[in-house]
């Protein structure tokens, strides 16, 4: 016998509801993210708000994991994703194409703004887009007769995803820690950031690796050995780091100069959420592979992408043995993500997204700014809607987390940072919300000085 349990019945009801979850529901990286931590399950979603089955609803200044960047209740997209699933729910694209998947890739291709970077390759989640990112590095320069180029080349504190060979390319430990061993032909560089400031000062004052560190790191591996460089172009996970400028430059010509593919990883940069389409567009400089994910299904579509160079691409074609990739999901491109990620990006467009996000994430940073004079407020950072405030302890931060939660606003911890990434259709009265909030609590959370 089953028991059907239903938001709308009451007290009781969230009860066994809540019941449930601890009993049957294993949540990702738990035990901290479970919804344990005041019974968070959460039942609809409007605008910018989402509610819970016990009835309060809150600002999602984090947009679910990063990923809701058109908020919530979107008929537009919900539309295009029944419409599809009528018409054909998915077919394979090992032996066949759709038209959603076509159109989809033919609009990414659009958006790169640079007509090379044109070919693209779909899985369901940003892990297994970084994941493929590396096979088709590896498998391109064996095809090019260079099949001793096997090693990836990563930034310590970067997070490309929890597989196994993406938990490899990072040194974050929750990421890697009991899941060992990890595949090999992985290195690490220092990341351009600061991370043990004891000083009170804002780190842009700190001295931090450049890229300098990539080029040791690369010398050392042995750069014919180096298959790709992965970057993320806002260290998002480590608690939000814009690359500096003139970094990615560097990086650009260091993999010109030694032969190594670029790979950004704009799972949480792509599709505006930096105020621009693409992260690497504030840094002038293309890419060989670029991945995309959250914005682009925008919680709406399971869908992550793999876009590549046209002259990666034609070694594939070219290839006599198998005449392509060896490499593939049977879902992959699923036709109604890709009809849902093309109603998502219609409306980024529709309702100037992008800009939008690099307005009203300038508004939130100034705003936010202004707690750098509070003691415990160690830095500010971030670009377009993806922002942190740094607490000078882990503690702090929790506090501050915790109390926005009670406020109403759903903010994410990442360390002693508190990261705000809200949804891109998020106000200016919604962006003064956020940083009341945050203020309010940081003022509370150093009321003990
Ligand atoms: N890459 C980056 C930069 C991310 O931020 C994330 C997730 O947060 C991933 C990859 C992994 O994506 P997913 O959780 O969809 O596998």
């Amino acid at each position: 016998m089953s028991t059907q349990i239903h938001p709308q019945q009451g007290v009781a009801g969230v009860a066994r509801l809540i019941g449930a979850d601890r009993e049957f529901l294993w949540h990702s990286w738990s035990p901290s993210g479970t919804a344990g931590r005041a019974g968070m399950v959460v039942t609809g979603g409007r605008g910018c708000e989402v509610t819970t089955a016990d009835g309060r609803t809150f600002l999602d200044a984090r947009a679910g994991m990063f990923n809701a960047t058109l908020g919530y209740g979107r008929t537009d997209v919900v539309d295009a994703m029944h419409a599809q699933a009528l018409q054909l729910p998915t077919y394979t694209l090992t032996q066949a194409a759709t038209v959603p998947a076509i159109e989809l890739a033919r609009r990414i291709a659009g958006l790169t703004g640079e007509p090379d970077l044109s070919r693209t390759f779909f899985c369901h989640s940003g892990s297994e887009a970084n994941e493929t990112a590396v096979k088709v590095a590896r498998q391109f320069h064996a095809l090019n007769g260079d099949a001793g180029r096997r090693t990836i080349l990563t930034l310590a504190d970067g997070y490309h995803g929890s597989t196994l060979a993406t938990a490899a390319m990072s040194q974050i430990p929750a990421a890697r820690d009991g899941s060992e061993p990890l595949p090999a032909g992985f290195v690490h560089a220092a990341s351009p950031r600061c991370a043990q400031c004891a000083a009170r000062r804002p780190h842009r004052t700190c001295e931090v690796p450049g890229p300098e560190a990539i080029e040791q790191a690369l010398l050392a591996a042995g750069p014919e050995t180096v298959a790709a460089i992965v970057l993320e172009p806002v260290l998002g996970v480590a608690g939000v780091w814009p690359l500096p400028a003139g970094y990615l430059r560097r990086v650009r010509e260091l993999c010109d100069e030694y032969g190594v593919l670029l790979v950004l990883d704009e799972v949480m940069t792509g599709i505006g959420r930096t105020g621009a389409w693409f992260g690497y567009q504030h840094h002038v400089i293309t890419p060989d592979i670029v991945t995309l994910c959250k914005g682009l299904g925008a919680a709406y579509a399971t869908i992550s992408s793999v876009t590549v160079r046209q002259s990666v691409f034609e070694a594939f074609a070219a290839d006599p043995l198998l005449g392509g990739l060896r490499h593939g999901f049977t879902t992959g491109g699923h036709a109604v993500a890709c009809a849902g990620a093309l109603a998502v990006l219609d409306a980024v467009e529709r309702e100037d997204l992008v800009a939008g996000a690099a307005r009203t994430g300038a508004l939130l940073l100034e705003r936010l700014s202004k707690l750098r004079e509070l003691p415990e407020v160690h830095d500010v950072r971030g670009v377009g809607l993806l922002l942190a405030v740094e607490f000078t302890t882990l503690e702090q931060a929790a506090r501050v987390e915790e109390a926005m939660a009670v406020d109403g606003v759903l903010a994410r911890l990442q360390g002693a940072a508190v990261t705000l990434a809200p949804p891109l259709v998020l106000t200016s009265e919604q962006a003064g919300r956020i940083a009341d909030c945050l203020e309010r609590a940081a003022l509370a959370a150093g009321g003990d000085r």
